[in-house]
Order: structure tokens, then sequence, then C-alpha cells
């Protein structure tokens, strides 16, 4: 894992407090996935949501720490497709507004492209 001068996410969070965080039934680990049953929630009839993310305000049980200033995913290993396709603004070039809209809900300033892309981290990991 990157450190935190180069991963806005580990001093950030705000998309794992923000989001329904929802993905297919088959990723849970009875059902031979990875995700930790016992921190999901059934939304629908093939969906589940990390537990937390189903309410308002939200915030997943798998997150630890203070949004904005220091996190850490406690099933990083075991996160669903939904937390890893979603990426914070910049990396691999790419703008996602998703990301500036969670960390608007907390008060956070967008993320900002890097000056040099050719000298900035390739991902986030
Ligand atoms: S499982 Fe981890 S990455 Fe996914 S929403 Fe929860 S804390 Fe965030
Ligand atoms: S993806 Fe964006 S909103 Fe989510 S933790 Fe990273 S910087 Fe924050």
């Amino acid at each position: 894992m990157l450190s935190a001068s180069v991963n806005p996410c580990l001093s950030c969070g705000a998309c794992c407090a923000h989001f329904r965080v929802s993905f297919f039934w088959g990723e849970c680990v009875s059902v031979g996935g990875a995700v930790p049953d016992a921190l999901t929630v059934p939304v629908g009839p093939y969906h589940v949501a990390m537990l937390g993310t189903e309410t308002r305000p939200a915030r997943c049980a798998g997150l630890l720490g203070d949004i904005g200033a220091a996190v850490r995913c406690t099933l990083y290993a075991q996160r669903s497709s939904t937390c890893r396709e979603f990426e914070a603004s910049w990396v691999d070039g790419q703008h996602n507004p998703h990301c500036d809209a969670a960390r608007a809900a907390y008060g956070l300033p967008p993320l900002n492209p890097p000056l040099r892309p050719d000298l900035s981290p390739g991902r986030v990991a």
C-alpha cells in the first residue's frame, strides 16, 4: 500500500461513509466469495450492502478511523467489487465526480489532477 502522502484515501474515507455500498450477494464468503457475511445486510433479492451503508447517515462497519483525518478498511483484502472499482479522482488519470461528491459531503476539497502526470503515482493501492 502506498503511503498517505501519495494515497489520498488514507486520510479521507468519505466514500465509505456517504454512499450505499451494494453488490451481488455471490461475493459473500458463505457462497464462495470473499466479503464477510456478518458485515453485510440484504438490500434486495440479489444484492447486499456493506453493513452501515444502508442507512443515513451512512458509515461502513468495516471502516476504522476519522473521516478526513486517518482511516483504514479493516477488510481491505476482502472488500467487494464495488469498493475495488471505486477509484479516487485522477488515479490512472481519470476524474471521479463521485469521489468529489463524497469528499464535499465532509467539507473536503476535490482532489487535484497531478501537475506532472508523468511523475505522479500510477495508481492508489
Ligand atoms: S469495505 Fe472497506 S473499502 Fe468498502 S466501503 Fe467498507 S471500509 Fe470502504
Ligand atoms: S476514493 Fe475519494 S472519497 Fe473515497 S476515500 Fe479515496 S479520496 Fe476519499
